[in-house]
């Protein structure tokens, strides 16, 4: 058959999630295991199937949605820029990127922005500016540049960053590896002062300020402060990974703004760990599109130079004016305070069934990035099993690594919202008390 004479099939003739869930089988890779939820809709902490059932969502694409699905100003703003013009390239100006540059470096308070596309391109151009910087600015001999990342850690899926994994599904059969990476133990200090102390040419320290796809695992709040200031203390750059973190999520702008009272717009407080590097991506769009971007200062930015690096849709103007929007949003919705408040609900709640039960161990996180552990082995599939009556229940969220069960609905949720999503969530957990 040759594509003149190729059918279309149309999303309309897809009338039940098995049959979406049979063509996704038959014609996609199988690189992912989702749950068996089909959705076709979406509004600020709903999602709907193909059935019209409706949910809560508590994944938020993974930290994506924090502005809610759909939300009608980032929509409008995506709508009207790609009625205008979409795409330049970075071959010419367009009139959206600097007015975006001067936006986002005012609102998180660095010299320059470096705009790509996914958060795995983030990391790696982060990746590529710390090594640079080693060699033109602080001096470490050529191809001998080391960085820190941390147990544990996720930052993407690209062939380097895979190769700092310590996640076997992530790594295996993937190699060569990617050199010059040297791993610490996440939230031990004295681990990293020792690497610090014995190694020469290192360039930076990569981190998670909260390991999300570890499974939230939340540091002592001290250890963040403390790796800024070895960092410091031996001319390396610390460069955060807010990928998942950031833009309110956690409660306040960015997760190294710790646990101060700026609401959401933390400067230079003291508890502030400004990184050198600062990454974002995923509710730097609202979800709406794939927007990331790297953030650092002249000293650091500077070592980048025409022809270094580059991206075909990085900065492009559907881009820039839907991560203005989205920041905004942020911002005008006060969701890094909501983020808070119903944050610190959330765990008081699921403590207070976590006295009387014994089907959950422990709640953590900080803000609306927060997650339980299931009192079951690793291997076993009650974590699994868990988010499958959930989703009967309707509210969807996803097990990470074994047997936890990440909770992170979009910040925009209402606490009579919240309050309903603790009752479907602990009448599910108590179907599988034991
Ligand atoms: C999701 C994520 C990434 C990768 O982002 P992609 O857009 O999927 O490439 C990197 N780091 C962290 C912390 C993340 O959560």
């Amino acid at each position: 058959m040759s594509v003149d004479t190729l059918d279309k099939m149309n999303v309309e003739d897809v009338k039940s999630s098995q049959q979406a869930i049979d063509l996704e089988d038959k014609y996609g890779a199988h690189n992912y295991h989702p749950l068996p939820a089909v959705l076709k809709k979406g509004e600020g902490v709903y999602v709907w199937d193909v059935e019209d059932k409706k949910y809560y969502d508590f994944l938020s694409a993974y930290s994506a949605v924090n502005q809610g699905h759909c939300h009608p100003r980032i929509v409008d703003a995506m709508h009207k820029q790609s009625q205008t013009i979409s795409l330049t390239s970075r071959a010419f100006h367009n009139n959206v990127l600097g007015v975006y540059e001067k936006y986002a470096t005012e609102y998180f308070k660095f010299d320059k922005l470096l705009p790509m596309n996914s958060g795995a391109e983030a990391v790696e151009t982060a990746i590529k500016i710390c090594r640079k910087w080693a060699y033109e600015e602080k001096g470490i001999p050529e191809t001998e540049a080391k960085i820190i990342v941390f147990e544990n850690n996720f930052h993407g899926r690209t062939t380097t960053i895979i190769s700092f994994s310590n996640d076997e599904g992530a790594r295996k059969n993937f190699g060569p590896y990617t050199p010059g990476f040297i791993k610490v133990p996440y939230n031990d200090a004295e681990a990293l002062e020792k690497v610090l102390k014995e190694n020469k040419n290192i360039a930076g320290a990569l981190i998670e300020p909260i390991q999300g796809e570890a499974g939230v695992f939340t540091p002592d709040d001290d250890f963040i402060p403390k790796v800024k200031s070895l960092c410091k203390a031996h001319n390396v750059l610390f460069m955060a990974d807010e990928i998942q973190t950031g833009i309110a999520r956690t409660g306040a702008l960015l997760a190294v703004c710790g646990k101060c009272d700026c609401q959401g717009h933390c400067e230079r407080q003291a508890t502030y760990s400004r990184p050198d590097v600062l990454i974002l991506g995923k509710a730097l769009s609202g979800g709406a599109y794939p927007v990331s971007a790297v953030l650092a200062d002249d000293a650091v930015m500077k070592v980048i130079q025409p022809g270094q690096h580059g991206s075909t849709f990085g900065g492009n103007p559907v881009a820039a004016a839907v991560a203005m929007e989205a920041l905004e949003v942020v911002k005008d919705e006060k969701l890094a305070q909501n983020a808070r408040r119903l944050g610190d609900l959330f765990r008081s709640e699921l403590n207070k069934f976590i006295e009387n039960h014994n089907i959950v161990t422990l709640v953590r996180g900080r803000g609306l990035l927060n997650a339980i552990v299931i009192n079951d082995s690793e291997d076993s599939s009650t974590a699994w099993d868990i988010c499958v009556a959930l989703k009967e229940n309707g509210l969807l969220a996803k097990p990470t690594h074994g047997n936890i069960i990440r909770f992170a609905p979009p910040l925009v949720i209402t606490e009579d919202q919240l309050m309903d999503c603790v009752h479907i969530i602990t009448k599910t957990l108590e179907q599988f008390e034991k």
